[in-house]
């Protein structure tokens, strides 16, 4: 029997993505890990506990990149890397001191999100990011905090204050990093003038993405 080896870093598209954690506060109505299996288009994303330490991470990404340069990192994985947020921030740490070496410190650092991070830690964590991290895309989906509930089905603990605190950190982001995106997910349902004008209040940009579970599994 061939043994369980996930991936905790996989390619797609230009970027290197890094699965830290299968850990979400969000069991999102989208989220394909559970129709995919915990695989990502050929990747095992499944950690089974198993969570990778920054240096792990790290001496993945390198061997990546001396089999082929890429153009960006990118947190990203089945589960929100802000689970793990000291592990995420030394992993853009040693990118960004150069002590991840071919890896250049310019290389550009994504998180992808679903924005609870400031809920979950009970603090404004962005000012941490700063220098860290180039770019937070964060999935946020509506601006109907209603509309939010449904769709992004947080735990218990961050029911009732979850959106107040996604838009927060949205707004914190805009603030100090040089790149904060709001995304949501194509859906009739959601009302686009009204997420476009909440997205441009907080100061961030808007990008919309494809509902993946409508495609083929690659
Ligand atoms: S935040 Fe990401 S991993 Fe978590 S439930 Fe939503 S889509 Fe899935």
């Amino acid at each position: 029997m061939q043994a369980h080896k996930p991936k905790i870093v996989y390619r797609y598209g230009e970027g290197l993505y890094v699965n830290l954690t299968n850990s979400c506060p969000t069991s999102c109505v989208f989220c394909i890990k559970n129709t995919w299996k915990m695989d990502y288009r050929g990747n095992d994303l499944n950690l089974a506990g198993l969570e990778p330490a920054p240096s792990e991470v790290v001496a993945a990404a390198k061997a990546e990149w001396a089999a082929a340069p890429f153009r960006e990192l990118v947190f990203c994985g089945y589960g929100e890397p802000t689970m793990r947020l000291e592990a995420l921030l030394t992993c853009a740490r040693l990118v960004k001191s150069g002590r991840a070496a071919p890896i250049p410190p310019s290389l550009r650092v994504r998180l992808n999100t679903n924005g609870l991070a400031n809920a979950v830690w009970g603090r404004n964590v962005v000012p941490e990011m700063k220098g860290l991290i180039d770019a937070v895309h964060v999935s946020l989906n509506t601006a109907d905090p209603v509309q939010w509930l449904e769709r992004m089905r947080p735990m218990e603990p961050w029911k009732d204050t979850g959106f107040e605190k996604v838009k927060e950190f949205i707004r914190e982001a805009a603030l100090l990093l040089p790149e904060a995106v709001a995304t949501a997910v194509e859906d009739d349902t959601v009302d686009m003038a009204k997420f476009r004008k909440l997205v441009s209040d907080l100061g961030a940009e808007v990008r919309l993405r494809p509902r993946l579970e409508t495609e083929e599994r690659a």
